[in-house]
């Protein structure tokens, strides 16, 4: 089955898949981790949670890659092919190929992706408007909120000083330019408001 675990950003979507992976691992369940290569935070193969945990990723996808062949060539390397459990963060990086892939990697493997459902601007992502279409679960992963103690939806982009910035580019990563992102509820994501 396919799965979708959404949330806003801050919310802990790494977090809880670095926990289900090693819960699936405490089983003897063969588990392989996908990143989508443009995630930078860490090193490019690591799967980084703010709380401190994280992991190696088994394969950093490229937007071209097919994950069907990657996830063959994984078979190979660890001389098994009886991965049972694929987990994918920041699935929203996807292309709509590679989600459908997955939805159809899915008729024999449960594949678990993370990540946001819309941009900076309220706009779907590629891949999360893919999965939207495609996953067979869908659930929100709670626990992002706005400053003003309500849950947050939006994801905003922020410039140093705390304006909300509402045009460029789909994916900008935050630390390497001047920008940052973070959950606010609707109201102070239409009002701007990005504190008190
Ligand atoms: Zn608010």
């Amino acid at each position: 089955m396919l799965h979708f675990y959404y949330g806003v950003m801050g919310s802990s979507k790494t977090a809880q898949l670095l926990m289900q992976r090693y819960n699936l691992q405490q089983l003897g369940l063969k588990v392989a981790v996908l990143k989508p290569a443009i995630d930078t935070r860490a090193e490019h193969d690591i799967v980084y949670s703010r709380v401190g945990l994280q992991a190696k990723a088994e394969i950093v996808l490229q937007p071209d890659h097919s994950i069907k062949e990657q996830l063959n060539w994984l078979a190979i390397q660890r001389a098994h092919n009886d991965f049972q459990f694929v987990l994918v963060d920041e699935a929203q990086f996807l292309s709509a190929e590679q989600v459908q892939e997955l939805a159809d990697l899915s008729l024999d493997l449960e594949i678990y992706c993370y990540g946001l459902r819309t941009d900076f601007r309220g706009q779907f992502f590629p891949g999360s408007a893919a999965l939207f279409r495609l996953a067979e679960d869908i659930q929100e992963v709670p626990g992002g909120l706005c400053w003003c103690g309500k849950k947050a939806t939006m994801n905003t982009r922020v410039d140093p000083e705390g304006n909300v910035i509402r045009e460029g580019e789909q994916v900008l990563i935050d630390n390497q330019q001047d920008i940052r992102y973070m959950g606010l509820c609707y109201r102070h994501h239409r009002e701007g408001k990005s504190h008190a």
